[in-house]
């Protein structure tokens, strides 16, 4: 049964609801654009549930602000991020995705069809809904770090590394994201620090070994961030270096830009009240498949994996998410 009739909402020949306010009925909507986003609408698509995909706030998620992708399948000489997105937008707009720029500021997933508000105004009544909202960049909290934001203190190598040819920078991080940030801007930057908490770093070993072995990488192990400092730009950073315990160090060293690099927080602030999410506020889904504790609602890629994170495995829960809607959505003809 349509659900949109189960409303009592009238209807135009398209299956829109016609009301005073106007809502738009939609019966598959995808919120987020990263490779989960884009492949949940290419297999909607495909299926022919007419899907609509919201944007959101950066338009192709987290991949539009790395480097190059090397591990990417189909991508044998490695692709950058904007490019391998506008691919899987284009491909996704071939069989008939509607993509949409906007941001969903409210949702009321209390009924259905669940309600989604885009850019606090225009209301979409979906019976199904994907969420593929990934996750942002985290900061170490220091008020000095705030102060800085847009005048040297950057979470995105990619995007505000060019400012600092030629300069000394500092990133701080031990994982992955750390590693690529430090070599990204070793390209660019005359030394790189890599401030890292522990004695040890969790990159991988391959993003290791790349910047043990780049000469302009100096890594810091066991300092922590105790301020970022400078007038109207960033002119260093305040380092304390654990000597082991209770002896600790204070260093400070002179760059011009401060790149945070610690791992990232799950976008799921809209779906608190409607949705069961783990401690650290993932989405939690059923073991092996996009289902959220909400029929007809799923979610994909980075906000709701805090474990695997990479942009194939987004992909592919994507592609679960839009089965997943195709069944539960049926055999109706729209
Ligand atoms: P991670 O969670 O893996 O690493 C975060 C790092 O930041 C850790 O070293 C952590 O330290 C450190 N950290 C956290 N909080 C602080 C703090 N307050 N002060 C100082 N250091 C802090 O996040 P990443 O973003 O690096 O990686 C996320 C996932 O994405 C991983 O699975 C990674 O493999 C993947 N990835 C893959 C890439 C690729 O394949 N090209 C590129 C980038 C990421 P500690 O170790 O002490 O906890």
């Amino acid at each position: 049964m349509n659900l949109f009739k189960k409303m009592n909402l009238p209807e135009d020949k398209n299956n829109n609801v016609i009301s005073n306010e106007k809502p738009e009925s939609v019966h598959c909507l995808v919120i987020g654009s990263g490779p989960a986003g884009y492949t949940a609408a290419i297999y909607a698509a495909r299926a022919n549930l007419k899907p609509v995909l919201i944007q959101g706030m950066q338009p192709g998620g987290q991949l539009t602000t790395t480097t190059e992708i090397d591990n990417f399948p189909g991508y044998p000489k490695g692709v950058t991020g904007t490019a391998m997105m506008e691919d899987f937008k284009n491909q996704a707009e071939r069989f008939g995705a509607e993509i949409r720029w906007g941001f969903v500021s409210k949702v009321d997933f209390s009924q259905k069809p669940y309600k989604v508000v885009v850019d606090d105004d225009k209301t979409i009544l979906a019976e199904s809904v994907i969420i593929a909202t990934g996750a942002t960049a985290k900061y170490l909290g220091l008020e000095s770090e705030k102060k800085f934001v847009g005048s040297g203190v950057s979470a995105c190598a990619t995007c505000d590394g060019f400012f600092y040819k030629g300069l000394d920078v500092a990133v701080v991080g031990g994982g992955d994201t750390a590693a690529e940030e430090a070599t990204y801007l070793s390209g660019i930057c005359r030394k790189v620090y890599l401030i890292v908490r522990k004695p040890y770093m969790r990159a991988s070993k391959t993003m290791l070994e790349r910047v043990t072995n780049t000469p302009n990488i100096k890594i810091l192990y066991e300092h922590n961030t105790k301020e970022v400092f400078g007038n109207q730009q960033v002119e260093g950073v305040t380092l304390i270096k654990r000597l082991g315990e209770p002896d600790e160090e204070e260093v400070k060293i002179a760059v011009s830009g401060f790149f945070v690099a610690i791992g990232h927080k799950p976008n799921t602030e809209l779906f608190v009240d409607f949705l069961e999410l783990d401690e650290v506020g993932y989405i939690n889904t059923q073991a092996g498949t996009p289902k959220t504790n909400l029929e007809g609602v799923f979610a994909c890629g980075d906000v709701q994996d805090s474990s695997y994170r990479q942009a194939i495995t987004a992909a592919g829960s994507g592609c679960k998410a839009a089965l997943e809607a195709e069944r539960y959505l049926g055999t109706r003809k729209f």
